[in-house]
């Protein structure tokens, strides 16, 4: 069992603000990613959690315990860092063997255990290499195995992946969501890879300049996005963002006009939509404007407008052809869009 709970959590600096009254209970084996940009506090928080930086105020607790006073060795969390942080002198079998010394586990359980753990993340044959020896990929499973080992009551991953080449990434991704699964272990995982977010969490945090913009599952943040941050953090593309004004349920921005719009707002406002949702001509087109640019991504082509501020997109089928600086009529359907307040950026 370990429910994290943090409450209302800040991290200063002198004036300087690293993260702002973070509030979360992290359910029991819930997977936890934490997303931002860089610098926006996902590590400081991570830190505190594992007890390597203190909050300046609030309390965290597991299991309904305040461990704000312990040291990190007596926390119970594993951590896995992008730096590996393997001991270049040990073979594979004693970097993973290491935490049981460390915390003094009967040696007549390491043989057992080190083969579990290095048979979770493949590495068997590689027991009596040095990490010198290895591929990248294969020295991130080894601090997985390592983590895995001591059988914590809470995973700790800050950007495990970064270092990985794209193929890896993806694979060694699978592998510890399938890990995660199998070992019920309660996981907060640090990264600014929306897309790692997405397919790893069981929710997500997306923060922002220390600050959480919102907390939900992928889908939730994916289609009901509660500011125009997270709508352009998520998604790839991100979230296509106007300017422009509503008036009586139709929005109108230079070369755009998208009718029939469930709002009885008027004045400014942004208007979200997905180049997913969007398509190439139409009866009453929304758009009609030069293509900017072409993509041909293999089971589409992602065709780009200059309108209403910005730059456009809207994916079309694969065969799709139009010259740069044709004029083409392109839809986005009003049931598609979201709207947020021109100022604050908040969904309205
Ligand atoms: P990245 O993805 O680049 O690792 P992050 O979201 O994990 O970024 P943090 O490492 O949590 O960001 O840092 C949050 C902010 O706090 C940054 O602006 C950073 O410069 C600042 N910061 C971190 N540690 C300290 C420190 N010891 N003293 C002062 N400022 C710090």
């Amino acid at each position: 069992m370990a429910e994290i709970q943090l409450k209302n959590i800040h991290k200063r600096w002198g004036s300087f603000v690293g993260v702002e009254n973070f509030d979360l209970t992290i359910a029991d084996q819930e997977f936890l990613v934490l997303l931002g940009p860089s610098g926006c506090g996902k590590t400081t928080t991570m830190r505190m959690i594992a007890g390597l930086e203190d909050p300046t105020e609030g309390d965290i607790l597991v299991d309904g315990k305040r461990i704000n006073h312990l040291e990190p060795k007596d926390r119970d969390c594993a951590m896995v860092f992008q730096s590996y942080a393997l001991y270049p002198n040990l073979d594979v079998y004693e970097n993973i063997r290491f935490p049981l010394r460390m915390r003094k586990v009967p040696s007549s359980e390491h043989k057992e255990r080190v083969m579990r753990a290095s048979a979770m993340v493949e590495l068997d044959d590689f027991l009596h290499r040095k990490p010198a020896e290895l591929s990248g990929g294969q020295r991130q499973r080894v601090a997985l195995a390592r983590a895995i080992v001591r059988q914590p009551n809470v995973f700790l991953m800050d950007e495990p992946l970064s270092n990985l080449d794209a193929k890896l990434r993806v694979s060694t991704r699978a592998q510890i969501k399938n890990l995660s699964h199998e070992l019920k272990v309660t996981t907060i995982y640090v990264t600014h890879d929306q897309i790692e977010a997405m397919t790893l969490a069981d929710r997500v945090v997306v923060m922002s300049a220390g600050v959480v913009q919102q907390v939900g599952s992928p889908t939730d943040i994916y289609d009901n996005p509660a500011n125009t941050f997270v709508a352009s953090f998520i998604g790839s593309p991100a979230m296509n963002l106007l300017e422009g004004t509503i008036e009586g349920g139709t929005f109108t921005g230079k070369d755009v006009k998208i009718t029939g719009l469930h709002s009885t707002l008027s004045g400014p406002v942004t208007l979200g939509y997905r180049a997913e949702d969007a398509s190439i001509g139409g009866d009453a087109p929304s758009v009609n404007a030069p293509v900017y640019s072409m993509e041909l991504l293999g089971d589409a082509t992602m065709v780009t407008f200059r309108i209403a501020g910005a730059i456009a997109t809207v994916k079309a089928d694969k065969d799709f052809r139009a010259k740069i600086g044709e004029t083409v009529a392109a839809t986005i359907p009003a049931a598609t869009c979201h709207l947020f307040d021109a100022t604050s950026g908040e969904r309205l």
